[in-house]
């Protein structure tokens, strides 16, 4: 597993997995024995992400390339229908789960189609490599640190530059009898594409649509992604009037009306989500009020496995606003943890916090609890009660999970705990 294969490594298929273990989306399509035939042209290899092969008669068109770990059964899958020159490769944008098999599948004369934000993004990316690395690995549970080289200087401009056909707003272009219309439709990232097949009436939208909010923010860490991008993309693409939605991760949908009402529905959740966020800020209401309170109604209600409703709104509210909450005392470089130590020490000492960290468990109030836990944590890091407690808050939030990121950080915060229980405890 390398590192370029990991990084922004982001997104998934809700219904194939085991919602409880998020490292199974890389077993995702490892099944398949031959490649999806969509239709007379169009084939699909299936993992996180999928890879589509157009089929030409002047050479082949691949839309994105999955990881890099799972390109080359990608590749077989596919050539095992047509082996015939690779004419272009089109990448929706430039996440590790799309590009990972652009080397694997260029030849000499291949065109790597991109929109032009694909080369700040890159850029981006490998210029916070080592903090994506960490998110990553942390939020889908792989143990990397064999691969992990001390970071001593910064490279702002370093990636290697994957595409060497960009456009700006539209590319079309034919070939060998088959129509392509590339469109910029940004929604996760600012590169991101969809290819239009007139004759097919296909869009192939890249991540702009898959089974459950998107992921407006990312815990793993990302720049903005901007809700109403993605409600002018879904627009966009509607306006096509599609017969055949070809996502990136995920089966195809087929029928006007289907993808109509299931887009429709998507952009609707979205601009609700947006526009409740925006109202509550203008209203003067508290960030973490609007996370508990905004919700879809039933008439939107388009599933939470990957994205979370309430990240998304705090990602539009500090997209917006950026971090500073209005608190005078937020200003300055000392965080509220350093007075946790002064707390506990006025409760009268550790065990009281713990008591009462108890008592709010008992109650159904796991969150405040493992506040508190951390705050005695803070003051006694290897107190076992301290420890055993905060493993016991998170195994029993993360039995409740359905959502894939928010296991797979509860997963990282029960390995971290077990790992202090195992290694050193000062007092039982
Ligand atoms: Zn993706």
């Amino acid at each position: 597993m390398t590192l370029a294969s990991l990084v922004c490594a982001d997104e998934y298929r809700p219904e194939a997995l085991d919602r409880v273990d998020p490292s199974l989306h890389l077993k995702q399509g490892t099944t398949q024995v031959e490649a999806q035939k969509i239709n007379d042209v169009i084939y699909k290899a299936t993992g996180f992400g999928n890879t589509f092969m157009v089929l030409t008669n002047a050479g082949n068109v691949i839309i994105d390339t999955s990881l890099a770990a799972m390109a080359p059964r990608h590749k077989k899958l596919l050539t095992a229908v047509n082996d015939g020159p690779i004419h272009s490769i089109i990448l929706t944008h430039a996440h590790g789960d799309h590009t990972g098999g652009v080397e694997l599948w260029r030849e000499a004369d291949t065109k790597v189609i991109a929109q032009e934000n694909m080369v700040e993004f890159l850029h981006y990316q490998k210029r916070l490599e080592g903090v994506f690395y960490r998110r990553n690995s942390a939020q889908f549970g792989f143990d990397l640190s064999s691969e992990l080289e001390p970071v001593t200087k910064v490279e702002n401009f370093a990636a290697k530059i994957l595409p060497n056909t960009l456009f700006d707003e539209a590319l079309n272009f034919s070939l060998g009898g088959q129509e392509f219309q590339l469109l910029h439709t940004p929604a996760e990232t600012y590169d991101a594409l969809t290819v239009w097949m007139p004759q097919h009436r296909a869009a192939f939208v890249g991540d702009l649509f898959y089974k459950s909010f998107p992921n407006i923010y990312t815990l793993r860490g990302t720049k903005p992604r901007w809700a109403l991008d993605y409600v002018a993309s879904l627009d966009k693409v509607l306006a096509l009037e599609p017969e055949l939605l070809l996502p990136s991760h995920g089966e195809p949908i087929i029928g006007q009306d289907n993808i109509r009402a299931t887009l429709t529905q998507y952009r609707d959740a979205i601009l609700y989500v947006h526009d409740q966020t925006v109202l509550g800020m203008n209203q003067g209401k508290d960030v973490h009020d609007m996370m508990r309170d905004i919700r879809l109604p039933a008439n939107l209600e388009v599933g939470e496995a990957y994205g979370w409703v309430s990240w998304s709104v705090r990602g539009i509210y500090e997209g917006y606003m950026g971090w500073f909450d209005g608190d005078p005392a937020s200003m300055y470089p000392v965080s509220s943890k350093s007075v946790y130590a002064d707390l506990v020490s006025l409760a009268g000492g550790v065990d009281k916090v713990i008591d009462l960290a108890r008592r709010l468990i008992a109650q159904d109030n796991a969150i405040k609890a493992l506040h508190l836990v951390d705050a005695a944590l803070e003051v006694e890091p290897e107190y076992r009660l301290a420890l055993e407690l905060r493993l016991q808050v998170l195994e029993s939030l993360r039995k409740q999970s359905s959502n894939l990121n928010e296991s797979g950080w509860l997963n990282h915060g029960i390995a971290q705990t077990k790992q202090k229980l195992a290694v050193r405890v000062t007092r039982n």
